[in-house]
């Protein structure tokens, strides 16, 4: 998707870590951490939010990304966050979970 950020890094237009990657989603670490650790597992397909889900397979693999990615980062005591849509706090506008730990 065109001017997307997360599609952006994903196709290596901008530059970011990719930390984990696998067939389904990516994650990276947030630009502007509200924790610790604050990591963002993003879907490589283009879903605007979590109101654009019609496969929830997509969120039980997101969910299996998180447990391996804080396995990886030694994360065990952490927050899961979805803001959806923009008056929720929704910013970008490509589905993410939120990973937060202190
Ligand atoms: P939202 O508010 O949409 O749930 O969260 C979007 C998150 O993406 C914010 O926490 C923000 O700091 C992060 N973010 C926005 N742009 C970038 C970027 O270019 N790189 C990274 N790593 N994070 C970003
Ligand atoms: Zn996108």
């Amino acid at each position: 998707m065109e001017n997307c950020i997360f599609c952006k890094i994903l196709n290596k237009e901008i530059p970011s870590k990719i930390i984990y990657e696998d067939e389904t989603c990516f994650a990276i670490n947030d630009i502007n951490p509200k924790a610790k650790k604050h990591i963002l597992v993003i879907p490589k397909k283009h879903i605007e939010s979590l109101n654009e889900v019609d496969d929830f397979d997509l969120i039980k693999k997101m969910f299996e990304a998180i447990k391996k990615i804080n396995k990886q980062e030694n994360i065990t005591h952490f927050r899961t966050q979805i803001n959806t849509g923009k008056l929720a706090g929704q910013e970008v506008m490509h589905l993410h979970i939120h990973i937060l730990s202190n």
